[in-house]
Formats: structure tokens, C-alpha cells, sequence
């Protein structure tokens, strides 16, 4: 069906069509799908360039809503659906809720969004909004948020499609299939930012399931990167006030702390922290050096491979997998911050002034 021995045959059916009998959901769960998955796996030549190892991008930004929440969500609401949902419901920092409501309007269902009031992004907020969302702003924060989902998950008729429900998990580990898929075993070391720990929980699942299955013959090591601001894996304790730009891994208190935990621990792995001016630069450098705009979330694990180096950790020979969660046009307002006057070049109608100004002359 997939595998790197074999050219494309056939149109990308999304991750339940591509992988269903690994999937551990009903096998007869009808598939609500947008094509999500099939993502880019792009060597980034600058960070190859810069350890001397073989530096892979996971480009999760393409996927239909424009982050990696998709592949979870096609098999939340899909097992939602089948079971009888006719309303979903999610605490989100943004991604979430943009995937969820998408995935609640294909099924016909209505989709029900919990967000900490004034902290999502203009974008994710718009896809809330076209995608039929009812869309309750919260006087807290998304650990807050959470609390509340689980309470109206409850006491009423509602899913709660968060990743504290198992089916994300099962869609979201499709991820290292493809990898591993791509690359044709699976890579020394794996790096990505971690918010709620649902992805890296996600990740681990699937290596080591491809490892059983004998498609791969190793597992990688994991090494999963937190915003400074919001780094209770790295601290051991919950921060009840995170704070962070990278707003889509704002959260004090991951839902999947213990998994994450594991993750790391049996690949060998750890946790580190960045800074949300690290987690800028990298954002930048990822854009100009390798034209993949990421939002600052997702930038998290270059800042992360950056500073590695920095404390003298050599990658040189090895092959590395970066995720890059989500895409840039997300949030351009924080993108855009650092650079004042975007565009201050005015000229006339005049070849000779625009060459001038482009610095041709
Ligand atoms: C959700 C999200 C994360 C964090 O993933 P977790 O599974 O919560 O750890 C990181 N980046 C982006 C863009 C996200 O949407």
C-alpha cells in the first residue's frame, strides 16, 4: 500500500485509508476525512549544511488546516461519528480548535470551541469561525479551558476530541509510519516541540510500532522542546501562569505528561527548554534559509537543535527528524513583530529607482 520501494499509485486518502489496519479504532468506523497526512518530508540543506548530519523537515503545516491536529482529528470525530456524536467539544489554544470545527463540519456535527480569552491567533480564530464554530472565549488559561471540556464532556451529549481522547493518538502516530515509510527505517534522532505531549506521546506509539512490525530496525531517540515560559516537563512541576508567544505550546500542566515522560525516557530522550527569542530567530532562519514558514510554535525544535550545538551535542553523520508542527500564516502579527516598517522601500514608476532601491546598482 505505501512504502519508498513504490512510486505513487494512487491519490492520498488520508491517514485512516493509508493505514487503517493499524490503527487501533473500530475497524468498521466510517472515515471523516479532508486528506490529511501524506505530509513533506524536506531535508533542510542549511541545518545539514550547519551539523555535517542529514536534517529532515516533517512539514506539518501542509496538512489541510494547516498543522499536524488533523491527523488526530480525522479519527476522533470519525469513532465520534460512528458512535453517535452530534456535537464535539475541545479546549484549544488555536490548532485544535481550527481542526476539530473543520472535521465537525464535514461530518454535519456542531463543533463546540473553548479558547483562553485575547490568546489565539487571528487566523486560527478565523477558521474556528468559518467552520461554523460556537466559539466561548474563557477568563483562563487552556489548562482552564481543558478542566472545563472534560466537565461538559461529562454532564452532556458532547465529545471531547481532546488528546486525552486515545483515537487522536491513533491518528496522530501515522506520522512515523511515514517517515519511517519515506526514509525506508526510522531516523537516529527525532526532535519537535512539545505543548500538551499529545504528539510526542503520538510519535513514540508509532515508531515503536513500526520496530514490531519489523519495518524499521531501530527507534529513534526522542529529544522534545518546551517554550522557557511554559517548560513544566523540564522543571518537574506544573507552571500555573505559562507564558509564552509561541502560543500553541502554552500550557502548564500536559494532559499527557506521564506518556511524555515515558517517550523519553525509553528512547533515551530528554526535555529542554528555549527561549521565545531562540524560538523567533529559528523561525526566521527556517524561513530565509529553507523557505518553510512555520508558526513560532513550530519553530521550537530548530531553536532546540540550534542550541544543542551551542552546548557542544554533534548531529554530524546522523540522520535527524524535525516536526515542524504548524504553518506560518497561522500568526503574522508574530511573525512580523521584530521587523518594525516591513516594507519601507517607496519608489516611482522608474526602472533605475527600483533597481536602486533593490540594491542591483
Ligand atoms: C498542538 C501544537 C503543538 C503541541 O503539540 P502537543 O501534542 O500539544 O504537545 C505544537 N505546535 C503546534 C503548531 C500545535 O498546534
Amino acid at each position: 500500500m505505501t512504502g519508498t520501494d513504490a512510486a505513487p499509485r494512487h491519490q492520498w486518502r488520508g491517514v485512516i485509508e493509508e493505514y487503517r489496519e493499524l490503527l487501533d479504532i473500530p475497524q468498521d468506523t466510517p472515515a471523516v476525512t479532508l486528506g490529511e497526512g501524506g505530509t513533506p518530508l524536506v531535508e533542510s540543506l542549511w541545518l545539514s549544511e550547519v551539523t555535517g548530519g542529514s536534517i529532515w523537515l516533517k512539514v506539518e503545516g501542509n496538512n489541510p488546516t494547516g498543522s499536524f491536529k488533523d491527523r488526530g482529528m480525522t479519527t476522533a470525530l470519525s469513532v465520534a461519528v460512528h458512535q453517535g456524536a452530534k456535537a464535539v467539544v475541545c479546549a484549544s489554544t488555536g490548532n485544535t480548535s481550527a481542526s476539530m470545527s473543520a472535521y465537525a463540519a464535514k461530518a454535519r456535527i456542531k463543533p463546540i470551541v473553548l479558547v483562553p480569552e485575547g490568546k489565539i491567533s487571528a487566523g486560527k480564530m478565523a477558521q474556528a469561525i468559518m467552520h461554523g464554530a460556537q466559539v466561548i472565549m474563557v477568563r483562563g488559561n487552556f489548562d482552564d479551558c481543558l478542566t472545563l471540556s472534560r466537565g461538559l464532556a461529562e454532564d452532556y451529549p458532547v465529545a471531547l476530541v481532546n488528546s486525552v481522547n486515545p483515537m487522536r493518538l491513533e491518528g496522530q502516530k501515522t506520522a512515523s509510519f511515514e517517515v519511517i515509510d519515506r526514509l525506508g527505517d526510522a531516523p537516529d534522532y527525532h526532535l519537535l516541540p512539545v505543548g500538551n505531549a499529545g504528539n510526542i506521546s503520538a510519535y513514540w506509539l508509532g515508531y515503536k510500532q513500526y520496530a514490531d512490525l519489523g519495518r524499521a530496525t531501530k527507534r529513534p531517540v526522542m529529544r522534545a522542546y518546551q517554550a522557557e515560559g511554559a517548560s513544566p516537563l523540564v522543571t518537574g512541576k506544573p507552571f500555573p501562569n505559562p507564558e509564552t508567544k509561541a502560543t500553541a505550546i502554552r500550557i502548564g500542566n500536559p494532559a499527557s505528561w506521564k506518556l511524555a515522560e515515558a517517550a523519553a525516557a525509553e528512547s533515551h530522550g530528554r526535555f529542554a527548554s528555549v527561549t521565545d527569542e531562540q524560538i523567533l530567530a529559528a523561525q526566521f532562519q527556517l524561513s530565509s534559509n529553507d523557505g518553510v514558514f512555520v508558526e513560532p510554535a513550530s519553530a521550537a525544535g530548530i531553536a532546540g537543535l540550534l542550541q544543542d550545538l551551542e552546548r557542544g551535542e554533534s548531529y554530524a553523520g546522523k540522520t535527524v527528524v524535525i516536526t515542524v508542527t504548524g504553518h506560518g500564516l497561522k500568526d503574522t502579527v508574530t511573525a512580523l513583530e521584530g521587523f518594525g516598517d516591513v516594507v519601507d522601500n517607496v519608489v516611482d514608476v522608474s526602472v533605475e529607482d527600483a533597481a536602486a532601491a533593490a540594491g542591483l546598482t
